[in-house]
């Protein structure tokens, strides 16, 4: 007898961000196939009885190839197993869920795919900004820094289009390199006064939120991974009090009274005025 595998979403990071289904499934399953992205608190409702199989490609001890993953699905539901396989975010979107969705239709393995609340989705809400507008952003796109290549001139072309559509655009493993993604959106024709953020661990207790423009990108802190960037003018209505702690430099020491200030000091850019958030973007 066959099993089944459920291509299963587990959102962003917070727990209470599962589907109902999610849960349903994770708590009946008999095996379950994990990646890196997947919090904790999520892996502690799967049964004890359930095998669990970390196959992350990032942490996970060792290296391990798409095409095992597959083996291993494919295998455990042959065996006649319910199988969730746990997807960070939403399972369709950089998943791979494509390769494995090809796998199992091969194999004639029955599957259903289980909507997951995508990263994107977990940092606007983290950072409390709106991805489209009325005014500023009509459209949404989600995209990947990871495998563009800047020589690709197809590539390059892509992304002057996208900028001049004007939506907003979500930058999935953006790594840590803002440079390059800086100078990519610059080449592709975008101000460099547009606002963006970058969204650390979105939904769990360690988020963290930078707000700056596509000019000092490259001036960012290096947030703990994982990463999102956002881009554009909807940014400038993220909430000033979920940025992150940064530094500032301060004026200058005050007469000759001793008082020195340390050179460096560390500061809430939450206490900072609402810079440009109680003025409407303009479209
Ligand atoms: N399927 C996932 C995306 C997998 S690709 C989804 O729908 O969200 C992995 C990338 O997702 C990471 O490099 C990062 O850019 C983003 N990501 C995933 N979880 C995140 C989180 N909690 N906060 C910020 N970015 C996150």
């Amino acid at each position: 007898m066959k099993g089944k595998v459920y291509l299963v979403g587990a959102g962003p990071g917070d727990p209470e961000l599962l589907t109902l289904k999610a849960l349903r499934l994770l708590q009946s399953a008999e095996a379950v196939l994990h990646d890196d992205l997947v919090a904790p608190e999520i892996l502690q409702l799967i049964p004890s009885s359930a095998q669990i199989h970390n196959v992350g490609k990032r942490c996970g001890k060792k290296k391990i190839l798409q095409g095992e993953i597959n083996y291993l699905m494919v295998a455990l539901a042959a065996s006649g197993l319910r199988v969730v396989r746990l997807k960070g975010g939403d399972p369709l979107i950089f998943g791979r869920a494509g390769e494995e969705i090809e796998t199992l239709r091969r194999h004639n393995i029955p599957f259903e795919i289980v909507p997951g609340v995508t990263s994107a989705m977990g940092a606007a809400a983290a950072a409390q900004i709106p991805l489209t507008h009325r005014r500023a952003s009509s459209a949404l796109v989600l995209i990947t820094a990871h495998r563009a290549s800047e020589k690709d001139a197809a590539e390059k072309d892509a992304w002057s289009k996208l900028v001049a559509s004007g939506a907003t655009l979500v930058i999935y493993m953006p790594g840590q390199n803002y440079s390059d993604i800086a100078h990519r959106l610059r080449t592709a024709g975008l101000a460099g006064e547009t606002p963006c953020a970058v969204v650390s661990r979105a939904t769990t207790k360690h988020q963290r939120t930078h707000r700056t423009t596509v000019l000092d990108l490259h001036r960012s802190p290096q947030l703990a991974a994982p990463t999102l960037l956002v881009v554009g003018e909807v940014v400038r209505m993220a909430d000033p009090a979920a940025l992150v702690e940064g530094f500032v430099m301060p004026d200058v020491s005050k007469g000759n009274d001793g008082l020195r200030l340390p050179a460096l000091f560390k500061t809430s850019l939450s206490q900072a005025p609402r810079l440009g958030t109680d003025k409407e973007p303009v479209a």
